[in-house]
């Protein structure tokens, strides 16, 4: 049997990488490499296409206004047309905090230029307004079941936030998640995040994925089964995965941040 293969496809590597981001396409290359399964992570940077294999995991980091705004003529062009095309055609991306803002219609800076989105998510984001705080802290959220999941699991996720940026959803976008301890989208509907198809759009790094693990087999799952939709993951002993993730909730709950 040929040897399963996931290539992660990491977008903005050198320019997108806040508060630990990496440690995502690090928890994606373990629990593959742990269940036997090849993996490579490609760097996709300014002026570099988009080399779908089939098999991907996209991951899009967070970042400063600086680095959204050098990228977005690189986004906007034929590769933000093709990752738009790869999420309508169910393909596994992760964006996380600035990276997650550039998945939906703009992100608009304090300075009031509106930087252009890929346009997988129905949302923008506005600046914070000069009375507003930065959205900074540890968030505890609950992931919504998707449709037909009703009585699965409940599923929790725990990250650091770190944004100016609010996110509004539109209609045409379910949120990720909604905040138990937080200020996930924008501080005030109480919701994180996004997913549509196989996108997954988050404010929560941390990084996010070692301390939820669960979501991090989710991504891998989903990809895997781009290639044998029969395919299951062999179940991986996560105390360690879960004993941080006890740790940060432990402590969001207690109220000490
Ligand atoms: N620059 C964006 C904001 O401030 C995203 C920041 C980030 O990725 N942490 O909202």
């Amino acid at each position: 049997m040929e040897r399963l293969r996931l290539t992660i496809q990491h977008l903005y590597a050198d320019m997108m990488n806040l508060y630990g981001d990496r440690g995502n396409v690090i928890s994606i290359k373990k629990r593959c490499e742990w269940r036997g399964i090849e993996v490579e992570v490609v760097d996709v940077g300014l002026g570099e296409p988009i080399r779908p294999t089939g098999c991907d995991v996209f991951l899009f980091g967070g970042g400063q206004d600086r680095e959204q705004t050098l990228l977005v003529d690189d986004l906007s062009g034929a590769k933000g047309r093709e990752l738009k095309a790869i999420a309508e055609d169910g393909g596994v991306i992760l964006g996380v905090c600035g990276g997650y803002q550039l998945m939906g219609h703009y992100y608009e800076t304090p300075e009031g230029e509106k930087l252009p989105g890929v346009g997988i998510f129905d949302m923008h984001t506005r600046p914070r307004r000069p009375d507003e705080p930065r959205l900074i802290g540890n968030v505890l959220a609950r992931v919504r079941p998707l449709e037909g999941e009703a009585d699965a699991t409940p599923r929790e996720i725990v990250g650091f936030e770190n944004h100016g940026g609010r996110t509004e959803l539109g209609g045409g976008t379910e949120p990720l998640a909604d905040v138990i301890s937080g200020y996930g989208n924008n501080g005030r509907d109480g919701t994180e995040g996004a997913r549509r198809l196989n996108s997954y759009g988050t404010y929560l790094h941390g990084s996010l994925l070692p301390k939820n693990p669960w979501l991090t087999d989710q991504l891998i799952l989903n990809a895997l089964r781009r290639t044998d939709d029969s395919f299951e993951l062999e179940p991986l002993d996560d105390a360690a995965e879960k004993a941080a993730f006890a740790s940060v909730a432990g402590r969001v709950r207690a109220g000490k941040g």
